[in-house]
């Protein structure tokens, strides 16, 4: 986060990356676990849908959540920073080689208002796209991480895990989303893609202690207000 409070994508270690902020592809309900606990069907493909790139916020900071709209609920999840143009690929090499970090994110979610809307079959984005709906990590880059399909991420509210989950859940793996997304959007350096969250979502408070870590092994804080 600049000085001037708008969002740039960061390194781990601090440093800025030289990639504009683009828009934010999600996926939902891509651990079977989560989906039963929200009494949603497993989807037979991905579900897609987008944040603005007005909703990142740098999750190092404090994060203001909105207090007008009922229940926001946090989603944790890994999230891949793109670093080269990805467009109906297919080929998992391709994908992969576009991807420049990975890192964490939070979907925040208006669950009480995202109910309403799904209850009259309208679109989601007001619960999902508002103003710092997707608080994001600093970003690891590529080699040094593992395997993509076994990827640990973890949250803690207030030193105690809520969330922890493996990519090797996911029902859509990591490569596969991206050649997926690509279909339909085309996916731009500096865009961010969110895999999905693992069971255990839940309220997000006011005044709450935020840790994510992902591998075991890099871990991000914030605080809610
Ligand atoms: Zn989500």
């Amino acid at each position: 986060m600049s000085d001037s409070g708008i969002y740039q994508h960061q390194w781990f270690d601090g440093t800025d990356i030289s990639l504009p902020v683009g828009k934010v592809v999600c996926i939902g309900r891509n651990y079977a676990e989560h989906a039963k606990e929200l009494n949603n069907p497993i989807p037979s493909e991905p579900l897609l849908f987008m944040k603005p790139a007005t909703s990142l916020v740098a999750l190092s900071n404090e994060l203001t959540l909105p207090k007008a709209f009922g229940e926001v609920h946090y989603e944790a999840e890994i999230s891949v920073l793109i670093g080269e143009k990805v467009k109906n690929v297919t080929d998992l090499n391709v994908a992969e080689a576009a991807l420049a970090g990975i890192g964490t994110a939070l979907d925040l979610t208006l669950r009480d208002l995202q109910s309403t809307l799904k209850s009259k079959g309208q679109p989601w984005e007001k619960a999902k796209a508002f103003d710092g709906a997707c608080p994001v990590s600093t970003f690891v880059p590529r080699e040094r991480l593992g395997a993509l399909d076994q990827l640990d991420i973890r949250l803690d509210l207030d030193q105690v895990t809520v969330q922890a989950g493996n990519s090797s859940d996911m029902l859509t793996g990591v490569l596969e989303l991206i050649c997926y997304c690509s279909q339909f959007f085309t996916l731009m350096p500096g865009d961010v893609v969110l895999t999905g969250t693992p069971k255990g979502v839940g309220v997000l408070r006011p005044d709450q202690d935020i840790t994510l870590t992902l591998a075991n092994q890099f871990g991000w804080s914030a605080r809610t207000c």
